[in-house]
C-alpha cells in the first residue's frame, strides 16, 4: 500500500511539476530569450493555420507551440484546463481505487456534486470521458474528420440513455424478489455484478485502465504485474465466464468503443446510463433550482454563426437554437466548449450563483 501511495506521489509530482516548470520556462524563453524573429515568425505560421491548426509545424518546437497557444489563443485556455483537471482526476480516482474507497461512497458524492453543479462530473472529470477526449484530441492531430450524427439519431441515442438507465435501476427489484424466493442465481444475475449492486454498474465510466492489482474476473493483459482494462470489461468477463468467449468479446467491445470514439466525439455519452443517471437528478420537479453552475446565453449578442453546436461534442443544439436564458438540457456536459469557441463577446457564458466564471471572447 505505502508501495503504491508513493508510486502515486512521486508520478503526481513529476507530472505537475514537469508540466508548469515547462510551460513556466517557455513561456519565460519566449518572453526573454529566444530571438524575436523566431516567435514572430512562429506566430505567422500559427496565423496561417485552421482554428486547430497550431500543431501544424515542426514536431520538435512543440513546446514552444503549446506556449504560444496558450498565450495567443485564448481560446484554447479552457480545453487545456479542462484536459490537467481531467488527468488529475485519473490519479485520484486510481488512488481512491487502490486504498478501496466504496463504490456507494463515489456514487454518492458524484450525485451529490450533480446536485449543486451539474454534470461537471462528465465534463471535467469522468475517466471514461477522458480516454474519449484523448482520442479526439488524436483525431485532431491526424486530421481526420469526425462523423457527426444526424439529429434524428442522436436524439434516439439520448432517449436511449433512460431506458437503458431505467432497465438497471428497476433490474434490483426483480433481483429482490427472486432473493427473497430463494433462487439465488437468478436474483445475482439481475443484480448485474454480485456481490454489489446496479451502482457497480453505473460506476463503470470511473474505470482507470490500469490497474495495479488483479481484477476479479481477469484482465484484457497483464504486463509485468500490472493489469489492464477498460470500462465494463469486468463485467463481460463476468457475465460470459462460462462461455470461453468472454476476453475475445470484450476486445471486441473494447476495439468497438475505441474506434467509435475516434470518429464521433464523447460517442458513448450518448447513451451512457451513468451520464443520464446522475442529469436525472436534476431532471426532477423540486430539484431543478439546486444547480448553481448554469450556462447562460445572450440572444442579442448571437449572431447564429452555428460554430456552438459543431464544436458540441454530444452535438447539443439548445445552445444554437435557445434565445436567451440558461441551457438546461440534460444533454449538456458543462465541458464549456460552446463557451470557449463561441465568437462573440458574452454571448455564452458559464455562471456559479449568478456569478460570471468564463464568457464566451471576440476572438476572431
Ligand atoms: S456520460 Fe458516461 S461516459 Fe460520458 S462522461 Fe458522463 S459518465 Fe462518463
Ligand atoms: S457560437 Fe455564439 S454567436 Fe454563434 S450561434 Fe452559437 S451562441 Fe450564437
Ligand atoms: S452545450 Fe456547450 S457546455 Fe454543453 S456539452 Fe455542448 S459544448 Fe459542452
Amino acid at each position: 500500500m505505502v508501495t503504491y501511495f508513493s508510486f502515486f506521489l512521486v508520478v503526481c509530482c513529476f507530472f505537475f511539476g514537469v508540466y508548469f516548470t515547462t510551460i513556466k520556462a517557455f513561456i519565460w524563453l519566449c518572453h526573454c530569450l529566444i530571438n524575436k524573429a523566431f516567435i514572430e515568425e512562429m506566430y505567422l505560421k500559427a496565423e496561417k493555420g485552421s482554428l486547430a491548426g497550431h500543431f501544424d509545424f515542426s514536431g520538435k518546437h512543440w513546446g514552444v507551440q503549446v506556449t504560444l497557444s496558450w498565450l495567443k489563443d485564448k481560446t484554447k485556455r479552457i480545453s487545456l484546463l479542462r484536459g490537467i483537471i481531467q488527468l488529475a482526476f485519473w490519479f485520484i480516482i486510481l488512488y481512491a481505487s487502490i486504498i478501496g474507497v466504496g463504490k456507494g461512497l463515489l456514487l454518492f458524492l458524484i450525485i451529490g456534486a450533480n446536485l449543486f453543479f451539474g454534470r461537471v462530473f462528465c465534463g471535467w472529470i469522468c475517466p471514461l470521458g477522458f480516454y474519449m477526449d484523448i482520442l479526439t484530441l488524436l483525431r485532431r492531430l491526424l486530421r481526420v474528420r469526425h462523423w457527426a450524427l444526424s439529429k434524428k439519431i442522436n436524439s434516439y441515442l439520448h432517449m436511449t440513455r433512460y431506458l437503458i438507465a431505467a432497465a438497471i435501476l428497476l433490474l434490483v427489484i426483480p433481483s429482490f424478489l427472486f432473493g427473497a424466493a430463494g433462487v439465488t442465481e437468478i436474483s445475482n444475475l439481475l443484480t448485474l455484478r454480485h456481490p454489489f449492486t446496479p451502482y457497480a454498474f453505473l460506476l463503470e465510466p470511473l474505470q482507470p485502465i490500469v490497474l495495479p492489482w488483479r481484477p476479479p474476473f481477469g484482465a484484457l493483459l497483464e504486463l509485468n504485474g500490472i493489469n489492464l482494462t477498460f470500462p465494463y470489461v469486468g463485467e463481460i468477463l463476468l457475465y460470459l465466464r462460462d462461455t470461453g468467449l468472454s476476453l475475445p468479446l470484450a476486445y471486441i467491445f473494447v476495439t468497438l468503443i475505441l474506434l467509435a470514439s475516434f470518429k464521433v466525439r464523447r460517442f458513448w455519452c450518448r447513451f451512457c446510463p451513468t451520464g443520464i443517471s446522475i442529469a436525472i437528478v436534476n431532471r426532477l420537479r423540486g430539484f431543478r433550482w439546486l444547480p448553481l453552475l448554469r450556462l447562460s446565453k445572450k440572444g442579442v449578442k448571437c449572431t447564429k454563426c452555428g460554430i456552438c453546436s459543431r464544436v458540441c461534442p454530444v452535438q447539443v443544439e439548445e445552445v444554437y437554437e435557445k434565445n436567451d436564458g440558461t441551457i438546461d438540457t440534460s444533454m449538456c456536459m458543462l465541458c464549456l466548449r460552446c463557451v470557449e469557441m463561441c465568437p462573440e463577446k458574452d454571448c455564452l457564458s458559464l455562471k456559479l450563483a449568478g456569478r460570471t466564471l468564463s464568457r464566451s471572447r471576440n476572438w476572431l
